[in-house]
Order: structure tokens, then C-alpha cells, then sequence
């Protein structure tokens, strides 16, 4: 079996990067190990730059019962309630970056993914197809799955997550970077009081959202705390536990809204250092294979529906030089998702201040407006490929890794 692309991975940045080549008029087989292609049951901020990407895929369609557009993001001081800052997602958002913000259920964007990829009957969906092995020649790309089938593509895309297969042929065996952070996630029903935005309560060492998906009729929450006991991933690490201690001194909003969350799951959070070559021959990585991200301004997701698109766009420009194409869709890709990557990582810094630091936060951002947007203008803005996207400026001598543990913990 022969095909032109070949995708590996069955999450939002593999099948929307199935659709964006299908859209070309090419056809894709995804490969997915999981029995089912489905999503965790968890919410997903939508930036405008990733709804732009929405847009040119044709899927804003089938989101717009599902997806709510909130008024506004705020910052609020987890201790004390009040609030610190906004970002307004009004007209004036919508107009400077030709797209809403969104806040939505994964599941309900990866159905409509998937719908709009059958629709177009170039993409073939392969459940149960776990890639474990990857050789290439001049001429194609081959891949072998562990109930040993193979399969033969023109290129091959790794977009199988953090602990990529693909991307450990092309990069070599480097473990992620484990975060002292762990998460609790869970949804409730949405109380009537609950305002129509994303809510974000930081403080010392935690912070915790909260925002609405499916149609606003539930809200999406996260609680997250920076857990110093032990290893992440131990038995004594990141408990319920430690997560009530960590919150007692919340205000009332946050801890009523804690009592909802789902405390028989924990997550850890990983990234990497950005590492360039995620283009080598007939394969490439896209998604969290080729930059998995902290998730403090919600871009893991949206930098993949970038992918996606700057992918489909790549391959449909260059169809007999698809090497060459990989190669260009990483020089324009490499050093947006590096700069998001890295920031993002600083902005956790950020949240997670307290004291006399944190008071400082507080006093700082406080004195924005809401419509200032000049601190997000370079993640929302569109850029054009060859413009190099305008990057904000961080003090050389800060150390962005600090904390970095580099396991491999599941
Ligand atoms: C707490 C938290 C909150 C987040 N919030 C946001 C947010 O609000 N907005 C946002 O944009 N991002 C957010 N993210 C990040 C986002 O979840 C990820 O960046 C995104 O899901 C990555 O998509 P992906 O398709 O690249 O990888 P994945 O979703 O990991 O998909 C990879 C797929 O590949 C499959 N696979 C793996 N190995 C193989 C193999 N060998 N063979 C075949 N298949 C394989 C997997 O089963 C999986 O289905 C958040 C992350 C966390 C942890």
C-alpha cells in the first residue's frame, strides 16, 4: 500500500492536519493507536489565531452550537477575589484580529474535525493502528505498527503527542520536562451567577480556571499547585491531599467550585526546550511531537491548527518536492511555536507569584486596561509566511527552565 501522506496520530493536530491536506485535493490516512478516536473530557481555550485556522479548515460550522465566545479573560487574586486585570473580547478584539476568542469542549472540536474529514472522502481513519517502527529512503517513508501491518507513504507526519514515536526516530530519546505543577481538572453545571469569561484566580504556587463549554451550559475547571513532596508522579506527590491544604486560604468562589473537581484523576504537565529538525526527509512532526508547550496561555492545541494549516499549505505548493516542503513548513513553523513555547513558560512564572512579588504583579498589571492588547498582539496577530513574527522581548540572563526535571514519568 502506497499512500502521499500518511499521518501518525489521531489527536486535534493529526486530524486537522488530515483535513487541511484533504482541502488541497490530497488524499491522508491517520493512524491512531487508540481503539477510538476521541478526546479527554476536558475544555480547550480557542485564541483567535487558532480560529483563523478553523476558519480556512471549514469547521467553524459545525462548532457553532457547541462553542461559547466569552466576553472577556480576567486575572483575579486567588486569595482575596478581587480582580487584577481583563482582556476584552469585544468588537474591538474580534476587528484587530479577525477572529473571536473561543472556549469550547475538545471533544466537540475533534467530532467536528472528524466529520468534516469524512465529508470530504479523501481521509481514511485507522483506529487501533499503533506506529512503532519508521525507516525512510529518498524515495518514501515506511512505517510498521505493532500488530504488524506496514505502511508506505510519499511523507509521513508525526503528530503522536508528547511521547512521540515518530519524533524519537528523528530527535533520539530525550525524556519531556516534568513540571512540579499537577492539575485536577472536572466540569460542573453552570451556576447562574457565573460570569460569561474566562476566569483565571492566581496566587502563590496555584492557580485555578474556570470558564464555560458545550453551548455555556457547563463550566470547565482546572485547580493547579505546585506540589513540593517528593517526585512528580510518586504515590506521595500532587495528592487531594496536599490540593486542599494548598487551597484552604482561597476565596469562597474558588473553593465552592473546587468541591467539583474530579480528584480520582491528576495530570502532570510537560514540555520541551525547543529543539529544531522536526523536518527530516520524508518525515516531520507537527503538534506536541515537534513542541509540546506549558499550558499557561492555552496554545498547545492552537499552535498544532496553526501546523496543520502551514502543513496542508506547504504540501499543496510544492506537490513533487514534498522533502522541500517539510523543510519550508519548518522554517516558517520552528520559530513561532519556539517563541510560544518559551513564553508561555514565563507567563506561569507570572501566575504563580506571591508575596511581596506577587503584590507587585497585582500593582503592574493592574494599571493596564482592558483593551490594551499590545502584550498579545504577537500570539493573535496573522502573520504572513515570510514575515518573521514580532517577538516580545525577554531579559537575556532569564533563566526559563528552572525547574526542570527531565524523567520520563507517565
Ligand atoms: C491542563 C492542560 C490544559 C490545556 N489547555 C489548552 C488550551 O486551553 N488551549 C490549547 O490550545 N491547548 C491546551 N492544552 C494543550 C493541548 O492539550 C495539546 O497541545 C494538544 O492536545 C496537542 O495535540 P496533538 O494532536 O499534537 O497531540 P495529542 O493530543 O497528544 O494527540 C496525539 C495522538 O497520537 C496518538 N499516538 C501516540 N503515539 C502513537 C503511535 N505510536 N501510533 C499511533 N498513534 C499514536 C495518541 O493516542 C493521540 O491520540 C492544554 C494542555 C493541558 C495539559
Amino acid at each position: 500500500m502506497h499512500d502521499r501522506i500518511l499521518i501518525v496520530g489521531g489527536g486535534i493536530g493529526g486530524v486537522a492536519t488530515a483535513l487541511a491536506c484533504a482541502r488541497k485535493g490530497i488524499a491522508v490516512r491517520v493512524l491512531e493507536r487508540a481503539p477510538v478516536i476521541a478526546e479527554v473530557g476536558a475544555g480547550l481555550q480557542v485564541g483567535p489565531n487558532a480560529w483563523r485556522a478553523l476558519t480556512s479548515l471549514g469547521v467553524i460550522g459545525r462548532l457553532e452550537r457547541s462553542a461559547v465566545l466569552p466576553r472577556r479573560a480576567v486575572m483575579l487574586d486567588v486569595t482575596t477575589g478581587e480582580e487584577i486585570t481583563s482582556l476584552d473580547f469585544g468588537p474591538g478584539f474580534v476587528s484587530r484580529y479577525g477572529a473571536p476568542y473561543a472556549v469550547m469542549h475538545r471533544g466537540d472540536l475533534l467530532t467536528a474535525l472528524i466529520e468534516e474529514c469524512k465529508a470530504t472522502g479523501l481521509v481514511t481513519l485507522e483506529p487501533a493502528k499503533e506506529v512503532v517502527d519508521l525507516t525512510q529512503t529518498a524515495a518514501a517513508a515506511t512505517v510498521r505498527c505493532a500488530d504488524g501491518s506496514t505502511h508506505r507513504a510519499a511523507a509521513v507526519v508525526g503528530a503522536d503527542g508528547l511521547r512521540s514515536t515518530v519524533r524519537r526516530f528523528l530527535l533520539g530519546e530525550e525524556a519531556p520536562l516534568v513540571s512540579r505543577y499537577v492539575v485536577y481538572r472536572g466540569t460542573i453545571p453552570r451556576p447562574a451567577h457565573a460570569e460569561d469569561a474566562v476566569m483565571l484566580w492566581v496566587g502563590d504556587k496555584i492557580h485555578y480556571i474556570q470558564y464555560p463549554v458545550r453551548g455555556g451550559q457547563v463550566l470547565n475547571q482546572v485547580a493547579s499547585f505546585a506540589s513540593d513532596r517528593g517526585d512528580p508522579g510518586a504515590d506521595d506527590w500532587g495528592t487531594p491531599e496536599e490540593l486542599a491544604e494548598r487551597f484552604a486560604g482561597v476565596c469562597e468562589y474558588v473553593r465552592d467550585g473546587m468541591r467539583s473537581l474530579d480528584t480520582a484523576k491528576r495530570w502532570l504537565l510537560h514540555d520541551r526546550r525547543p529543539a529544531a529538525g522536526w523536518a527530516q526527509g520524508r518525515v516531520v512532526l507537527l503538534g506536541d511531537a515537534a513542541h509540546p508547550m506549558q499550558q499557561y496561555l492555552a496554545q498547545g492545541a492552537c499552535q498544532a491548527l496553526e501546523d496543520a494549516v502551514a502543513l496542508g499549505e506547504a504540501v499543496a505548493a510544492s506537490p513533487d518536492d514534498l522533502p522541500g516542503a517539510l523543510q519550508k513548513f519548518e522554517a516558517v513553523r520552528y520559530p513561532r511555536a519556539a517563541a510560544v513555547q518559551q513564553v508561555t513558560r514565563y507567563f506561569g512564572e507570572i501566575c504563580h507569584l506571591g508575596g511581596v512579588p506577587g503584590t507587585l504583579r497585582n500593582h503592574v498589571l493592574g494599571a493596564r486596561t482592558a483593551t490594551d492588547y499590545g502584550h498579545v498582539d504577537w500570539l493573535y496577530r496573522a502573520h504572513s509566511d515570510d514575515a518573521v513574527p514580532a517577538l516580545p522581548q525577554l531579559p537575556a540572563h532569564l533563566n526559563l527552565y528552572p525547574h526542570e526535571l527531565a524523567r520520563e514519568i507517565r
